[in-house]
Parts: structure tokens; sequence; C-alpha cells
């Protein structure tokens, strides 16, 4: 919370599990949309303060009323709370005073059951008034489930793969693989806009971008055509799991369901991971692409996605795939292909792009 808000006229004070955020007004935009954003917490308000004194507390009451009756609401309660005894009005004489002065002055009638809004009334050491609350992504908070190492293509599903596992509080570092100049510098600008978006979530990610083109241009000679997603899968795999154990992530994360496409099988997912001994983690390994799409429209990353760049899986994508690959078979294939030195290669000469906080 105080790193994605990091600002010199934004202070943050923390009391009994809630978070008081004091801002001038014209930051609090920026507040909410960070907020909005930020995983590992229930909710929000943006709330007004007054003295503490009747009149003024009444009046503070009708503005927040006028404000919601402003917004399209015909109705509301009040819902005050004193945990400042020495104030002389329990919560019940400050419900009926406000509440009748809200009725008397703006355009809403009391719903206590169903209203359309709720003005808050907490006494507190200050007075805080408030209504509108809206509800925080939860989760756990960012950092708290060690560091994990996200394939991150330019599709639809990785971000996504990401972000859920950000939200289990998991920091997310991110590995895309391209072939240029086989694929376009734009399929590469994607995954960075795609990382940028997916980062704002969980306090940025660093996005290492590799250069495949060798590596596939080996499989691409070498390999059954039928086997050259697998292959490619493996390498990519072998690649990731090597970065991971550098930069110290504990996992790999994909955006993988079970039985999307060819390489998505058990069978070939199984050969896809069997090199490995790092967990690879598949948080959409049971949903189905409508569900997948719902929540890249809801981060965001949805419409960048679609953009029509080429992704370096697809350039010698092949006609007639393995559909239920062999893990001993896929295991000698690709050791055949004597990749290892091209994957070393690649991973020296990655680029590294890091996220500013503050964007
Ligand atoms: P996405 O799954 O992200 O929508 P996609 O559908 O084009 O992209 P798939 O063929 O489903 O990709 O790939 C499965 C998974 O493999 C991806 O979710 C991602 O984790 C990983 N992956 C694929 N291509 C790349 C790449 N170029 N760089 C890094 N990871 C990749
Ligand atoms: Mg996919």
């Amino acid at each position: 919370m105080v790193k994605a808000l990091a600002d010199d006229d934004i202070k943050i004070k923390l009391t009994s599990g809630r978070y008081y955020i004091e801002t001038p007004e014209e930051k609090s935009a920026f507040v909410e949309d960070k907020l909005s954003r930020l995983i590992g917490i229930s909710g929000w308000a943006k709330a007004a303060t007054c003295c503490k004194n009747i009149d003024a507390i009444i009046n503070k009451s009708i503005e927040e009323g006028k404000k919601i009756a402003q917004s399209g609401c015909k109705t509301f309660k009040i819902n005050a709370r004193r945990t400042d005894k020495s104030f002389p009005f329990n919560s019940y004489d400050l419900c009926c005073r406000t509440g009748e002065a809200v009725v008397n002055e703006c355009n809403l009638s009391v719903d206590i059951h169903k209203p359309d809004d709720v003005i808050n009334i907490e006494i507190r050491e200050k007075v805080y008034i408030y209504s509108g609350s809206k509800k925080g992504l939860g989760g756990l908070p960012c950092g708290s489930a060690g560091r994990g190492l996200l394939l991150l293509s330019g599709g639809i599903d990785s971000p996504v793969a990401g972000f859920l596992l950000a939200c289990r509080g998991m920091s997310i570092d991110a590995i895309h693989f391209h072939s240029y100049p086989y694929t376009s510098l734009e399929s590469k600008q994607k995954a960075v806009q795609l990382a940028q978006i997916t980062g704002s979530y969980c306090m940025g990610i660093r996005l290492y971008i590799l250069n495949f083109a060798q590596v596939q241009m080996r499989i691409k000679e070498k390999s059954p055509p039928e086997w050259i997603t697998i292959m490619l899968r493996m390498a990519m795999m072998e690649a990731s799991e090597k970065a991971a154990f550098k930069i110290k992530c504990k996992c790999l994360i994909t955006g993988e369901s079970l039985s999307q496409v060819a390489s998505q099988t058990i069978e070939n997912l199984s050969c896809t991971q069997s090199r490995l001994t790092i967990p690879v983690l598949r948080p959409l390994i049971g949903y189905d692409k409508e569900k997948i799409i719902r929540e890249a429209q809801r981060i965001g990353t949805y419409d960048v996605s679609i953009q029509p760049y080429d992704d370096c899986c697809v350039l010698f994508n092949p006609r007639h795939p393995v559909i239920y690959g062999d893990r001993a078979q896929a295991n000698v294939i690709y050791e055949k292909l004597e990749l290892s030195s091209l994957i070393d290669e690649a991973l020296k000469n990655y680029e590294l792009v890091k996220q500013s906080l503050s964007k």
C-alpha cells in the first residue's frame, strides 16, 4: 500500500486493520485508481471529515445526501458508529438527527433494508462521513506468497494467469520469447504492454525478453514436423527454469488450460514439463476460454491481447501436431536437437524491461 501510493502529498496511517489515506482533493482520482488495482484490500471509501459537533455532522451528512441523490439514488440509510464514547450523542441519536435532516434537504427517502446507498458516520478520534463504499479486489497482499516467473505470450491467457496468482499474494516476474526478425517487433511490444497492465496490480513486473529465433530455426531443421510445437514448448520451459533459478523465482506460471489447443492435452502438458524440477503452476487449467476472456476484460488486458501480431509459437506450426505425445519419445527427440547452447546464448542476451510503479 505504502509503495503503491508513494507521493509527498499522500499520508497513510494504519490503525486496527484499517488504513487512513489523507490526500488533497486533486489527487483523489489517482488514489482511487491505485486502490482499485491493489490486491489484498477488501474495500475503500472516500470520506470527508468535520469537527466533532452535531451541527457540523448534520451539514456534512446533507452534503453526502445531495451527492448520492445527484448520482441517481432514491433511497438511503444512515449507519452511525461511535467509538469515542465522550461524544454526547449515541449512534441511535446520530441516525435520527442526520437521517431526518437528509430527508428534509435532499431528494431521498429512507429504506433501512435495501437502500441504494448508505451514509456512514463514524465518531472516532476524528469524524468520518462517507457513502459509495467500493469493493476492493480482495486476495492476499503482494509479496506474501513468494515470487513466480510467468511465461507471458502476447495472447489472452497468460496475463490472466499472472493476475490470478498475484491475487494469491505472489510477486510476478515475466519472461517472453520472440523470434525477431521472423516475428515482428510489435509482437514484442505487445508483451511489454501486457506486462505493464498486469504489473499495475502487483507492484510492477520485471519482464525478461529473449530472442528464440535460433532455437526455433534449429527445431524447424531437426524436429519431426508434428513434434515442432511440443519441442518449442520444452525449450521455453528449459530456458524459463534456468532463468527462474537465476532470478530466485520459486515456480513457473503459464496460461495453459486443459485441452484448449493440441499442445495442452494432459499427455502433451506432461511432455512439456517432463524435464523440469521446478513446479509449474497453471491457474487457468480448468477455465474455459469465455471465462478467461471475461477476466481479461475485467483486468484490462483483453484489448491489447487481441491486437493481431504474430507470436513465435505459430511461426512453424505443424499441420498435424502430435496430440497424445509420449514423454519418453518427446525426450529422445528433444535431446537430439542439442538446444542447450542455443538456449544459454538466448539467456545471456536477454533484454530487461522494468516497470515504473507510479504510473
Ligand atoms: P495465451 O495462452 O497467453 O493466450 P496463446 O494462447 O497464444 O497465448 P498458447 O499457445 O495457449 O498461447 O500458449 C500456452 C502458454 O505458453 C501461454 O499461456 C504462455 O504461458 C506460454 N507461452 C506461449 N507463447 C509464449 C511466448 N512467446 N513467450 C512466453 N510464453 C509463452
Ligand atoms: Mg492459450
